[in-house]
């Protein structure tokens, strides 16, 4: 999901939006849910209702037309409180447990780079999270979100 905007020697963001449309949906964990509630002025309760639909137990962000999240319109609506998922794409563990899940994902993000070594990925990634995990968690809030370990 666009998250970099700023280029780095693996990814930069292309703005296509593919990755706002289909693959499964996006979740939202609670402490998106009151960001995006929040940020929209909508109460958490009705946001669930009017921009969510569940998946399983967990919610996921409705999708409008042609499949893209009801958020997307040429760039993200809610690019300061986008969810977890979208924040953390497309730095994430599974990369550091085998760097192969990176040129898979790259199938469908046209902003990863693959004509690096597997070496430079996995240490671009394993810093990335390192340093995400060091900011300073959201005001009012307390550590790193338990749920940000993707
Ligand atoms: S698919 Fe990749 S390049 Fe395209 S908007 Fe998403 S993160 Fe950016
Ligand atoms: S919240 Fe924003 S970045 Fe995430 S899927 Fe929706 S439009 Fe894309």
């Amino acid at each position: 999901m666009p998250s970099e905007t700023k280029p780095d020697p693996i990814f930069t963001c292309q703005m296509c939006g593919d990755c706002c449309r289909g693959y499964g949906g996006t979740y939202v964990t609670e402490r998106d849910i009151q960001a995006i509630a929040g940020h929209i002025g909508e109460d958490p309760e009705r946001f669930k209702s009017r921009y969510c639909q569940l998946s399983g137990s967990r919610y996921v962000l409705a999708q409008s037309d042609k499949a893209y999240c009801i958020f997307w319109n040429k760039i993200c609506a809610i690019h300061p409180v986008k969810p977890r998922m979208c924040r953390n794409w497309p730095y994430i563990r599974a990369i550091l447990e085998d760097v192969a899940n990176w040129r898979i994902m790259a199938k469908n993000c046209p902003g990863m780079r693959t004509d690096v070594a597997d070496e430079v990925i996995r240490r671009t990634v394993a810093q990335k999270i390192d340093a995400r995990e060091k900011q300073a968690p959201p005001q009012g809030t307390k550590g790193v979100d338990p749920e940000d370990g993707v």
